[in-house]
């Protein structure tokens, strides 16, 4: 890459091996059912995931959105989490375009909606109130640095979900960290929900896509729901060739990002004036914030490390969000302690 970019692993380039695949793809029109590369793709990821079919979408929003709009309809509710992706990050989809009302509840440390609170939140059959639908679970959790929830969580949300008749959906943008971070398949990740969605373009460095993926039944139905948001797409196997690659070749090596961020917090921790909770770190990304006495904003040093080509995200007054990727590794870690020591100790 041209830069050192620690804003987010969406960032990342495609690897040669990508391009050369997108370069040779078999393609077909995708909304005929024809893409060839496609049809891999979809069947690749729902068989890795222990569900009936998949469906290709453009990104993870996208992928939420379809699924929740094919979970429910208008006047329904959905249980999420106060810092969910899908209730904070995804524009308000969900009620704007599916007249869905949201109904957030509050996280613990690694994401969790308290399991009391959940139960609290379904609504009894009452022509005054909105109709309980569905439950929003998201795995690893990005608001807590993409902490990797443990499955008795999700066993225990399923067993809500059932004794009242709703569905969960997962918001797996990186599922497979996750899984990884877990030391699990990812189908056993997703064996207490419904569907799930999952990015091929954040870590697994594809430069586009997500997939949906459930039952035979809801794939079918969501798919209606695609080509209704305008998200059908034709010889989109030029972008599928990198997903399978993405699937294939990209998800073990996460254990390596996940070791970048080790160093990075532990680094982090050995700066005067960086706070940062080293054990929070399970995954890619690695919070940390300025100490009171520092003379310098937040701004003036993301300013600074550009000078030197170093891109990094504030997140908060006082905060920053590090995340680590294929195109950051233990030489570009070093040279951002480096030189961030440099800068915050001046
Ligand atoms: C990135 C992300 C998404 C959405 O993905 P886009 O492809 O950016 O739309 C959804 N959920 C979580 C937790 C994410 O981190």
């Amino acid at each position: 890459m041209d830069k050192i970019d620690f804003r987010s692993d969406t960032v990342t380039w495609p690897t040669p091996a990508m391009r050369q695949a997108m370069a040779n793809a078999p393609v077909g029109d995708d909304v005929y059912g024809e893409d060839p590369t496609i049809n891999q793709l979809e069947e690749m990821a729902a068989a890795k995931l222990g569900k009936e079919a998949g469906l290709f979408v453009s990104s993870g929003t996208m992928g939420n959105l379809i699924s929740i709009l094919s979970h429910a309809t208008r006047g329904d509710e959905a249980i999420v989490g106060e810092d969910g992706h899908t209730y904070k990050w995804e524009a308000g989809g969900m009620a704007s375009l599916g007249g869905i009302v949201p109904h957030p509840l509050p996280t613990d440390e690694m994401g969790r909606m308290d399991l009391t609170a959940v139960t609290q939140a379904i609504r009894p059959d009452n022509p005054h109130l909105p109709h309980s639908r569905l439950i929003l679970v998201e795995n690893s959790y990005g608001e807590r640095g993409g902490y990797p929830i443990p499955l008795d969580y999700f066993a225990a949300i399923r067993a809500i979900a059932d004794q009242h008749g709703l569905a969960v959906h997962m918001d797996g943008a990186r599922l497979f960290n996750a899984a990884v971070a877990l030391g699990v398949d990812a189908s056993h990740v997703t064996q207490h929900v419904d569907s799930v969605s999952f990015c091929l373009s954040k870590g697994l460095c594809a430069p586009v896509g997500s997939l949906l993926c459930g039952s035979a039944d809801f794939i079918h139905k969501a798919r209606r729901v695609r080509k209704s948001l305008g998200g059908g797409m034709r010889q989109a196997g030029i972008l599928a060739a990198a997903g399978l690659i993405a699937l294939d070749e990209m998800v073990e090596r996460l254990a390596d990002d996940h070791a970048s961020a080790q160093r990075l917090a532990q680094g982090l921790a050995q700066i005067p004036g960086i706070v940062v909770d080293v054990t929070a770190v399970k995954t890619n990304i690695v919070f940390f914030s300025l100490a009171d006495d520092v003379p310098h904003s937040p701004k003036d040093i993301i300013h600074a490390l550009r000078q030197e080509n170093i891109y990094l995200g504030g997140s908060g007054p006082r905060r920053f969000r590090a995340v680590t990727h294929y195109w950051v590794r233990e030489a570009e870690v070093d040279k951002l302690l480096h030189t961030l020591h440099t800068i915050v100790t001046r």
